[in-house]
């Protein structure tokens, strides 16, 4: 198990080499669950933003050129090397992120099936060819890199967001530039060192770490091509602004409030070991986390008797422990914003039915950043509590007649990342599919993540622009559909109409335009 005593250095990667940042000051990096300072991160400025913006743009034109079979060799060495680092790297994300230990090893193993999908890439990227346009003419759709893209990670999830940007990013060709999030950086230091191991060409790809600092510089940067972020909806908005304005290609996936639909037929058992892991999960810090409950009133009391039985017997504690269900949030911070929408939920009329703040903790984790199950009753659309995203463990429920009030607040919220039914009519489960004003769906499921095959991403306030992430559509963002119009010149065309242009001895040339 990974020290928690020996303080850690994260450092920017840059041109193939590990770099201290010396024109910038850092941040401590905490263990949530101890409160423990484990070390420093960076925070790099402009400069080292420009630094790994050239390196990676100085990499691209041999990178592009590099023959695909050997780019995917990459990606099947990291798809091999994280399955033999699995552990090491799980270890590192309950020990900065503090997901608990079992849902982090969840994340790498997701995190290897998205490099399977990464695999595929030369099965999707081949382009198509339209004969015949005119005469001896054809159209070639080429599916081609666009040189350097640059992405920034949330705190939450430091293994998947690596997963959704770099292995598609730098399979299709493009190089890269990635920023962590500085409060959980040590899964990409890791597996940072993996690549660098596996021999990756210097500049393909970069770490620099901080803050908007680093993200601001490459909106002016003529050699960046796009930015790709995970993260907040403001944070979406705010880069979206500022690559518009340069005209940059984006991704940006932003933040969310996740309604649950629970019919009269709902299958009770599954139904709570659903909201379980949906609700209080990574403590509740998830993007398809669920956060409003939407329930009828012929099952209401039921569910909600049995959700608080459920929550009541719930354990908390340290992230490393696989024993305990749950583990603290990111911070200081973040544990103070939960605690005032708890209180601002008491405030705005909604019945406070299980009071998650100062949860009972082991004695090594009382500076930690905890919150335990919280559940409110008696909530409504418009209190802030159902608007706003709290990103805590903390469950409102909502009685609601039937199920198009059900549709109708997911309409009218302002994100629409996910959303999941518990049914077994299938008249709900397709008025549901069809009628859910969200990205993703979920059928008697309480977390309703796209398998990497699929495109993952919300609609509304939780994207900003088009784009979303994994499947064909991830490949898609890192690729331009070039053209190029080919014409043919046959040796009795050249001959015949520039006889006097024809090469001594009667020889003719073909030639191809492009
Ligand atoms: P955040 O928006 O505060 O920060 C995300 C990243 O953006 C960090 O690396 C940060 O350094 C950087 N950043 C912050 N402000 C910036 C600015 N003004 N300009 C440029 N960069 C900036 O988010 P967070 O607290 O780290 O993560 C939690 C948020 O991420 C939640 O809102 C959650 O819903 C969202 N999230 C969404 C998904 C999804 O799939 N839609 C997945 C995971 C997390």
């Amino acid at each position: 198990m990974m020290s928690q005593t020996e303080q850690i250095r994260i450092r920017d990667y840059i041109n193939g080499e590990w770099v201290e940042q010396n024109s910038s000051g850092s941040v401590p990096l905490n263990n949530p669950s101890t409160g423990a300072v484990i070390g420093e991160v960076p925070m790099g400025t402009a400069r080292e933003s420009r630094a790994a913006v050239a390196a990676a743009a100085d990499a691209f034109p041999a990178w592009r050129d590099t023959p695909l079979p050997k780019r995917m060799g990459y990606i099947f060495a990291m798809h091999r090397g994280m399955i033999d680092a699995k552990e090491a790297l799980a270890q590192a994300i309950a020990l900065d992120q503090a997901k608990n230990i079992a849902e982090a090893r969840g994340e790498v193993q997701r995190v290897i099936e998205i490099l399977e999908m990464a695999c595929t890439i030369p099965a999707l990227i081949q382009g198509e060819t339209v004969p015949g346009i005119a005469n001896n003419i054809s159209g070639r759709i080429i599916k081609a890199p666009l040189g350097v893209f640059c992405g920034v990670a949330p705190f939450n999830f430091p293994a998947l967001v690596f997963g959704w940007f770099i292995p598609f990013a730098i399979g299709t060709g493009n190089t890269f530039v990635y920023k962590p999030s500085t409060e959980s950086p040590l899964f990409m230091q890791k597996m940072m060192q993996l690549i660098h191991d596996l021999g990756l060409p210097k500049g393909v790809l970069n770490v620099v770490h901080g803050d908007r600092e680093v993200v601001e510089a490459w909106y002016e940067d003529e050699d960046v091509a796009g930015v790709c972020l995970v993260g907040s909806s403001p944070t979406a908005k705010a880069i979206a602004e500022g690559c518009g304005r340069n005209g940059k290609k984006t991704m940006l996936l932003g933040g969310a409030k996740n309604f649950m639909m629970v019919m009269e037929d709902a299958p009770m058992d599954q139904l709570i070991e659903n909201v379980l892991i949906s609700g209080y999960g990574s403590a509740g810090q998830r993007c398809l986390a669920v956060s409003n409950i939407a329930c009828v009133p012929e099952i209401h009391d039921e569910f909600v008797e049995r959700l608080l039985q459920a929550s009541k017997n719930l354990s908390i504690g340290d992230a490393m422990n696989p024993d305990l269900f749950m583990g603290p949030v990111i911070s200081r911070n973040a544990k103070e914003r939960i605690e005032n929408y708890i209180q601002l939920g008491i405030e705005g009329g909604a019945t406070l039915t299980l009071d998650g703040r100062n949860p009972e903790l082991a004695a090594e984790n009382r500076d930690g950043y905890f919150v335990g199950p919280t559940v409110f009753t008696d909530v409504t659309p418009g209190m802030r509590i159902a608007q706003e995203e709290i990103f805590g463990p903390v469950l409102s429920v909502m009685k609601v007649g039937c199920i198009d009030g059900g549709l109708r607040m997911i309409r009218n919220h302002k994100m629409g990342n996910g959303a999941c039914i518990f049914t077994q009519n299938a008249y709900y489960i397709e008025k549901f599919i069809n009628e859910a004003d969200v990205g993703m769906v979920g059928v008697n499921v309480g977390v309703c993540a796209p398998h990497p095959y699929m495109p993952f991403g919300g609609i509304k306030d939780s994207l900003v622009g088009n784009n979303k992430v994994q499947g064909k559509e991830g490949i898609d963002f890192f690729t331009q559909n070039k053209v190029a119009t080919v014409r043919v010149i046959s040796p009795q065309d050249a001959a015949g109409k520039d006889q006097a242009a024809a090469p001594a001895g009667g020889e003719v040339r073909s030639c191809v335009a492009s």
